[in-house]
């Protein structure tokens, strides 16, 4: 068997489509969907995503409130400006970019954020309403993974799911949600770290395999069942003398190998990838359409 790829870029446009049209509609109303943004730093890549973030709010028509601060800036002066977005009611949402400089204490500044508008989906709060399945903002990669599997046409009701990461922005959050007792979850979910015992014992009874193990082959051909479905969430860098910047972008799964057992498989890049912002930006205009309802 070769697996069908998931285009997650074409899918993530097929949702920025949609979105696109809801903003228009909300915009009807008088509401313009509105993110602001907190980068604070030099950081080139968290410099590279707030600038796509930003660009795909354009693409869709989502107000983008650019706040770009110095590495200096003081923990008092960053949750000032939290603060004033939480009050101004045209903000609906607020991203603050993760990793900040070592001297702030980013778990404060995360709890700062009104819950409300919290399109992260890392707020304490929105953790628990998600846990215990009332209307939350849902994290953007493992929401990402979820809208994958279901607009390729997986059957995620009573899959067994293996995840490989137990990460709080993916590993953790994708389990809850697929546990939950609700359409299109309601997987049967096993979670693997590196003190799993046998790997490959779990990965081998797959219907659904997740890799978000940040390490390059972590699942190979033999560890996974014919006619799998894998999601590989993993960006890992290695060396690649035959291009320019020196290295390429691989995932956790050996994609290869892997491709013929499978029967669908994401690509990295171009698979969970673009799907991150894109759930970022649909937060953002569920945020907005709860004003609506409130006018
Ligand atoms: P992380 O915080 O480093 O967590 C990795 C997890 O994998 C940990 O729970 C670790 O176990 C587990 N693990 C590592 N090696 C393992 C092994 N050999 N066997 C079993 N478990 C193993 O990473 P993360 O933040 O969750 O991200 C995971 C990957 O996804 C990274 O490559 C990241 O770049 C990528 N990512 C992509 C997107 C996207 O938009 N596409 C978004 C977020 C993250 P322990 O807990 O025991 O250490």
């Amino acid at each position: 068997m070769t697996a069908q790829i998931i285009d997650g870029k074409q899918v993530a446009a097929d949702m920025r489509a949609e979105l696109k049209a809801e903003v228009a509609k909300l915009k009807e109303k008088g509401i313009v969907p509105a993110l602001g943004v907190i980068l604070v730093g030099d950081d080139p890549a968290s410099k590279y995503y707030v600038t796509a973030k930003e660009r795909t709010c354009e693409e869709i028509g989502i107000y983008s409130d650019d706040n770009r601060l110095p590495a200096e800036t003081s923990q008092k002066d960053l949750m000032a400006l939290v603060e004033k977005m939480n009050n101004d009611p045209k903000i609906n949402g607020i991203l603050v970019q993760l990793p900040l400089p070592k001297h702030l204490d980013e778990a404060e500044i995360l709890l700062a954020i009104d819950p409300d508008k919290d399109v992260d989906g890392f707020h304490p709060m929105n953790v628990g309403r998600m846990v215990v399945g009332e209307k939350a903002f849902l994290p953007c990669t493992p929401h990402g993974v979820i809208q994958l599997l279901i607009r390729s046409g997986v059957t995620i009701e009573g899959a067994e799911v293996v995840i490989v990461g137990r990460s709080d922005i993916v590993g953790k959050p994708l389990a809850s949600m697929l546990i939950q007792k609700q359409p299109n979850r309601n997987a049967t979910v096993t979670v693997c770290h590196t003190r799993t015992k046998n790997l490959a014992f779990h990965t081998k009874g797959a219907d659904i395999l997740i890799a978000a193990a940040d390490r390059p082959n972590t699942i190979t051909a033999d560890m996974v069942k014919e006619g799998v479905v894998v999601i590989d969430v993993g960006i890992n860098r290695v060396d690649d003398t035959t291009k320019k910047k020196g290295y390429r972008l691989v995932g956790d799964v050996d994609f290869e190998a892997v491709k013929e057992k499978a029967s669908f498989i994401t690509p990295v890049p171009g698979g969970v990838g673009p799907m991150t912002i894109t759930m970022l930006l649909y937060n953002t205009v569920e945020a907005a359409k709860r004003i609506a309802a409130l006018k």
